[in-house]
């Protein structure tokens, strides 16, 4: 069965571990001999308990975070947390501060604009999406109680190459394209937030790590499943949660753990990320248009100079199992999407498909 499994590069959707997807599938059926799949359990029962406190102990101990922050399981995906953060964060009448730096920015602050007002402290339409800022407590507005940004801009294939470091408010990072890839201080972040479907599991789930001081401060009305205090004091079991995802996620974190952790995850995703753009940049066939020191680990956007080869290149690419590389509808181009669980064997495989591709064209 796993014979037949291809290279997705697709950017979520992602491709998960084949090591975890053994696991599932051999316990699809009888879940530690319960005779009932993970999905049939009630959330109240222990089997399930236990899942779901697993599950938060293995990315506590993979981010190495401290007990002055929360863990909490969402179901409806990093969108929801776009409504979440200013109603959890912000009274009326209070702003945040956002850095614009692609189309999951542009999303956040749309919403947030629903509930609160919003201060553009930076805006990377003028640079077509191409570059990251230098963040430090200079560009803030003053007037915005929290700051929000995109740290790996999934679609423009741009990211922080080192986060910022803001002291005077809250940093709140969407990191649903990133999470767990590289090392992170989580000290430097008031909220974390990221949908699943890269490194983590299925979509529709997503997760929020909140520094506790942050919660319940906004004092407003908030629909229940959107309230992180409410989250947090039932650990994500206010409702039934998302429990085959949550599952699926505490078996990625195992694998991620046995790997030896983010440490030895990020050296692959270098390795990965400068195979890919080292051939790039070598090549007379395609470029990358993200500025180097931007360019993401995640997310490879590339071009081909002669736009003409464009469906050729994609065609060629599904013929030889390297799935999922058009690039996102609004951008056009190709992106390789290498999230923790591509393996290096298949950037190799990439790179030696696109080289040979350049030399017959
Ligand atoms: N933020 C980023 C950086 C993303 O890449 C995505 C989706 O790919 C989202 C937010 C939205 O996630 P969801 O579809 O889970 O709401």
């Amino acid at each position: 069965l796993f014979q037949e499994r291809i290279y997705n590069f697709g950017a979520g959707p992602a491709m998960l571990p084949n090591e975890v997807m053994e696991i599932a599938a051999a316990e699809f059926l009888n879940y530690k001999g319960s005779g009932m799949s993970v999905m049939e359990v009630s959330h109240r029962e222990p089997l399930f308990e236990d899942v779901i406190k697993k599950a938060e102990i293995l990315l506590r101990e993979l981010l190495d975070l401290g007990d002055d922050y929360s863990v909490a399981f969402f179901s409806g995906g990093a969108t929801l947390h776009f409504s979440a953060l200013p109603l959890n964060l912000l009274k009326e009448g209070e702003s945040f501060d956002i850095a614009h730096t692609g189309i999951w920015t542009k999303k956040a602050w749309e919403e947030g604009l629903k509930f609160n007002g919003v201060n553009v402290i930076h805006d990377a339409t003028e640079n077509h999406f191409t570059d990251t800022p230098v963040l430090t407590d200079a560009n803030l507005s003053g007037k915005g109680k929290y700051l929000h940004i995109t740290s790996n801009n999934t679609i423009y294939g741009s990211q922080y190459p080192e986060l910022p470091k803001i002291k005077q408010v809250p940093l709140v990072a969407d990191m649903t394209s990133e999470l767990l890839s590289r090392k992170i201080n989580v000290k430097d972040f008031g909220v974390i937030f990221a949908g699943a479907q890269k490194n983590i599991g299925p979509s529709g789930l997503s997760l929020a790590i909140i520094r506790n001081d942050l919660l319940g401060i906004s004092g407003r009305k908030i629909p229940v499943l959107l309230d992180y205090s409410v989250m947090v004091k039932n650990q994500s079991l206010y409702n039934t949660p998302s429990t085959y995802s949550i599952y699926i996620a505490k078996l990625v974190f195992e694998w991620l753990l046995k790997l030896g952790g983010i440490e030895a995850i990020e050296k692959v995703n270098e390795q990965k990320a400068n195979l890919i753009y080292d051939f790039i940049d070598s090549s007379s066939l395609y470029m990358c248009p993200v500025q180097k020191r931007s360019r993401s680990k995640m997310n490879v956007v590339f071009l081909l100079k002669d736009k003409n080869l464009d469906s050729k290149f994609l065609d060629e690419a599904e013929k030889n199992g390297l799935h999922g590389l058009g690039g996102h509808r609004l951008v056009g181009g190709f992106r390789a999407s290498i999230y923790n669980s591509m393996p290096l064997a298949g950037v190799q495989k990439l790179v030696s498909f696109m080289k040979e591709f350049e030399f017959k064209t």
